[in-house]
């Protein structure tokens, strides 16, 4: 007994749970210890168990048994399996037994007393919860369904997909596949049920949706850390000494939009994006770009690509009968004229555009030493410029169009989007102003944001700033110094979008590799000599990205 009370206060991983099986009952007892261990493991409760028989023979009916075999479990997850009291004439030690119990008991109640709060059961604040859970500290997820609805959602079970079954693609290779393959490695649970719950989508993953959300909803209420109230939550709670995740999404409920923005200040917080296209620099053909910003003798800081009156005629032609994408039932927008989304524009004239944001004055183009009839303008979308964003081309066009029509713009034919434009509805903050690289708000650091909200665009991105708020919140109630992904990641990269952006053109971005840091000159160079493929390139930024995100979890023992 002393030896088993030993092991377990001396076991130093935070992440483990115990099942304590002092049985002394009938095989029956023992078998339905044995299966909740199971479960507990199956579902990731805990990464290790230890049964612990009080009878001799039940120890040996499991030893015989084989626990690796009845538990369906790698022999490596069962770090200590067996423990064994002898009896002795006055029955075991029993009161040592239940005074160990009471203790562990006890360390479990004061947990759940202090529960880290998730306001939000989509997939960052599910996501949230198990990494909160998982770290053995107790969770409070709060979700408004299914007494409300967004006008998005109509399921009633949590990390609702609300639209595409698809988590887009896996290959490693790509950026968002990397992202997913960090959260594999980080133990999520979302990527753990899509992979369990995908269909055939050829290099993408994509799941059946309702098998998704009730696979993890089951794996929520399951656990035992877990506490599910389904309530809108119409107040961000005042501060405490427990963390806060707030996860509500794209289409976060009226009080708490009212409630966030009492404390972000409105004009912190959007309710729309109005995404301009992002182009990989290297794609342009600086043969025709020339770099120039208006009026400005020196070179400037914007690409602009020139075009003659011919090429806008059929740019503007094109854009006049382009498709576009229908609004929602929801998404009664009322555009700021400031921020019009071109196909309006151009319904008001062929050249409203010209003389807005396609104006030429001032842009001497250096071959003519002239103005050209128009320009499009892209600025710089990060510091180390392997993005630029087409100046006021914020879009409803469908991604075919505009794949089609803006590789019309001189300099673009083989142009490379690391994003499409678009406008929706969407709630977000200011990233770069508001939010510390721990996703902590600068004001509010018992407060973590997380997904849509705290500034990334899509399921993944969404889920993976919930990944990173549970690991934060986890580690600020245990005492732990609070972790940042390295830069060269896929999480860390869209923390260095979240945070480094200019606050003032700051919009919600999709993963890609432009986020990532510039390829140091070495590599650049041998780069363009060996003339590497844009999948090779993918592949030097996934080793290196793995390598980084080996190192950060050793080194902050993230598992
Ligand atoms: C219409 C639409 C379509 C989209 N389609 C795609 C797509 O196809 N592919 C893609 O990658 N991304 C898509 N997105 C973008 C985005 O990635 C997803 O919305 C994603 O689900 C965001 O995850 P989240 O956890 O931040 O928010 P959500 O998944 O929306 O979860 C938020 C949760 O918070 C709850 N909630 C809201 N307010 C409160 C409150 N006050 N109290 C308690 N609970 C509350 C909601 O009920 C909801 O369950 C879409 C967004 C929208 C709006």
């Amino acid at each position: 007994m002393q030896e088993a009370t030993a092991q377990v206060a001396n076991h130093a991983n935070p992440c483990s749970m115990w099942i304590l099986q002092g049985t002394t009952g009938t095989r029956k007892t023992a078998d339905t210890g044995v299966q909740k261990a199971g479960e507990y493991l199956h579902y990731g409760c805990c990464q290790d168990v230890a049964l612990w028989f009080l009878d001799k023979d039940r120890t040996t009916d499991y030893n015989n048994l084989g626990f690796a075999d009845t538990l369906h479990l790698a022999s490596s997850q069962i770090i200590s399996t067996c423990y064994h009291a002898s009896k002795t004439k006055n029955g075991f030690a029993r009161d040592a037994w239940v005074n160990f119990f009471y203790d562990i008991y006890d360390t479990f109640t004061m947990n759940k007393k202090k529960q880290i709060q998730i306001i939000g059961g989509g997939l960052a604040g599910c996501e949230a919860a198990w990494q909160v859970a998982r770290r053995g500290c107790a969770v409070c997820l709060y979700d408004m369904k299914p007494h409300r609805f967004s006008p998005a959602h109509h399921s009633p079970l949590l990390a609702e997909m609300v639209c595409s079954n698809s988590l887009r693609s896996n290959a490693q290779n790509s950026a968002v596949g990397l992202l997913k393959e960090e959260m594999r490695r980080l133990n999520s649970l979302v990527m753990r049920v899509a992979t369990e719950t995908a269909v055939p989508a050829g290099k993408a993953l994509a799941v059946n949706r309702e098998l998704f959300s009730q696979a993890i909803t089951e794996c929520l209420e399951r656990h035992p850390l877990i506490e599910i109230i389904h309530q809108e939550q119409t107040e961000i709670p005042a501060p405490a000494n427990t963390p806060i995740i707030l996860a509500t999404g794209p289409l976060t409920s009226e009080a708490m939009t009212e409630a966030l923005v009492q404390l972000t200040g409105r004009d912190r917080l959007a309710f729309y994006d109005a995404i301009a296209p992002i182009v990989h620099s290297e794609s342009l053909d600086m043969n025709i770009v020339y770099l120039k910003s208006r009026y400005d003798d020196g070179p400037g800081d914007y690409l602009n690509c020139p075009m003659n009156k011919e090429e806008y005629l059929a740019f503007i032609a094109a854009l006049k009968s382009a498709d576009t994408v229908p609004l929602k039932d929801f998404e009664d927008v009322k555009y700021f004229e400031g921020c019009l989304p071109i196909e309006v524009m151009v319904a008001r004239g062929d050249n409203t555009l010209r003389f807005g944001p396609m104006k030429p004055v001032g842009l001497d183009d250096p071959r003519t030493g002239r103005w050209p009839y128009a320009v499009v303008q892209l600025r710089k979308e990060n510091r180390q410029g392997s993005l630029y964003n087409l100046v006021g081309f914020q879009t409803k066009l469908t991604y075919s169009e505009q794949n089609r029509i803006f590789r019309m713009i001189p300099g673009m034919t083989q142009a490379d989007f690391a994003r499409l434009g678009s406008i929706h509805r969407n709630t977000f903050v200011c990233a770069p102003e508001l939010l510390e690289p721990t996703l902590q708000l600068k004001s509010r650091p018992d407060l973590f944001l997380a997904g849509q909200l705290s500034g990334v665009e899509g399921y993944v991105e969404s889920t993976a700033m919930g990944l990173l708020a549970g690991i934060n919140a986890s580690r600020m109630m245990t005492g732990r110094p609070l972790v940042i992904p390295p830069p060269e990641t896929a999480h860390g990269a869209l923390i260095t979008h979240l945070t480094q952006s200019d606050p003032k053109h700051f919009q919600p971005s999709n993963v890609n590799f432009g986020l990532f840091p510039e390829w140091n000159e070495g590599d650049k160079q041998e780069q363009k000599t060996a003339k590497i493929s844009k999948a090779l390139r993918g592949e030097l930024r996934a080793s290196t990205a793995l390598a980084a995100l080996t190192q950060w979890q050793d080194e902050h023992e993230l598992q």
